[in-house]
C-alpha cells in the first residue's frame, strides 16, 4: 500500500510520553513513511524523548522552550538545510491554580503565560521553522495546532486555557492568511477529551470524559484517530485545506442539549 508521506519530513513538538497527543502524532507519521524530527523541551525531558524517538525509530530530536527567543532561532539554525513539509505544535501550559479556581480570579500573570506558551508560540514557531517549509510540492507546506472546544464554548475549569486555545485559533486564521501565498497551509485539530499530563491538569476532567457519552459517536476521542487526521493535513490529500479547525471529538461538538437520563 502506498505511504502517505513518503518522502515528506515532520517536524514534531509537544512529546512527552506514549501517552501524547504528539506521541500519536509521530507514530502515525513514521507508519505513513515520513521522517520525523521531533522537540523537546528541557534538558529534563531529553532523555525521555529521546528514548521515544529511539522506539519510532526516529533519529532526530532537537532542543526547543518555545518560551525562549534564544531557542527559537537555535531551532531555526538546527533546521538548515532541512526541507519541512509539516510541523505539528502540541503545546499548552497554564498554572494549575487557572485551571481550578473560577476564571475572574485569574492573575495578570497566569493569563499572559497561558497566552504565551500556548498561543503565541505558535506563530513563533511559524516562524523559526518558515525557511525550511518547502512549498515547492504539490500539497505545499502544512502546519498544524491541536486545540479544544473550550476556544467556543465555555466549558467547566478550562478557563483560561480556552481563552488562549481561542487566541491560538485566531492565530490559526491569519497565520494561514500570511503564508497561503507561499503554498503553506495552517490549520487546527480540535481534539475531544484524552487523558495526558496536561489533561490532568484540569479539575475533574474524568467528568469531562464521562460527557462525552452524549457525543452522537458515544465514545471517547483516540489519540490514533487525533493522528490519523493530522496525516490526512499533512498529506498531498489536504491540499486544499487551510485555516480551519477540523473537530475530532466523536461528534461532541455539535450537541447543544442533551437531556439527562
Ligand atoms: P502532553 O502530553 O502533556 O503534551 C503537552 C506538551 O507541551 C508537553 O510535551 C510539554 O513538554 C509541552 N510544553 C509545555 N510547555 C512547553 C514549552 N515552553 N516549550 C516546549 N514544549 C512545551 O498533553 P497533550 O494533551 O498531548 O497536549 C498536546 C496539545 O493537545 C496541547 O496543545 C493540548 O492543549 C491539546 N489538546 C489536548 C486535549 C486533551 O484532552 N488531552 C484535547 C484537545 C487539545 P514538557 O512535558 O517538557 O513540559
Amino acid at each position: 500500500m502506498p505511504q502517505l508521506l513518503e518522502g515528506k519530513t515532520a517536524l514534531v513538538t509537544g512529546v512527552a510520553n506514549k501517552w501524547s497527543i504528539a506521541y500519536a502524532i509521530a507514530q502515525a507519521f513514521v507508519r505513513e513513511g515520513a521522517q520525523v524530527i521531533l522537540t523537546y523541551q528541557s534538558d529534563r525531558q531529553k532523555v525521555t524523548v529521546e528514548e521515544l524517538a529511539h522506539s519510532l525509530k526516529i533519529e532526530r530530536v532537537l532542543p526547543c522552550d518555545v518560551t525562549q527567543d534564544a531557542e527559537l532561532e537555535q531551532l531555526r539554525q538546527n533546521l538548515k538545510g532541512v526541507v519541512l513539509h509539516s510541523v505539528v505544535h502540541a503545546i499548552a501550559f497554564a498554572n494549575r491554580e487557572d485551571l481550578t479556581q473560577p476564571f475572574a480570579e485569574t492573575s495578570r500573570a497566569g493569563f499572559a503565560l497561558a497566552l504565551d506558551v500556548s498561543a503565541y508560540s505558535f506563530v513563533a514557531l511559524a516562524r523559526a521553522t518558515r525557511a525550511a517549509c518547502n512549498p515547492a510540492d504539490r500539497g505545499g507546506a502544512s502546519l498544524m495546532t491541536l486545540t479544544y472546544l473550550g476556544a467556543m464554548r465555555v466549558v467547566e475549569n478550562y478557563n483560561v486555557m480556552g481563552v488562549a486555545k481561542a487566541a491560538l485559533e485566531s492565530s490559526v486564521r491569519y497565520l494561514a492568511a500570511d503564508l497561503g501565498p507561499a503554498n503553506i497551509r495552517v490549520n487546527a485539530i480540535s481534539a475531544g477529551p484524552i487523558k495526558t499530563v496536561s489533561a490532568r491538569g484540569i479539575r475533574d476532567f474524568s467528568k469531562l470524559e464521562r460527557a462525552v457519552k452524549l457525543s452522537p459517536l458515544r465514545r471517547n476521542t483516540d489519540p490514533a484517530e487525533v493522528a490519523d487526521t493530522a496525516v490526512f493535513l499533512a498529506s498531498d490529500l489536504g491540499r486544499g485545506v487551510t485555516g480551519n479547525v477540523l473537530y475530532v471529538d466523536a461528534g461532541f461538538q455539535i450537541i447543544g442539549l442533551a437531556l439527562p437520563d
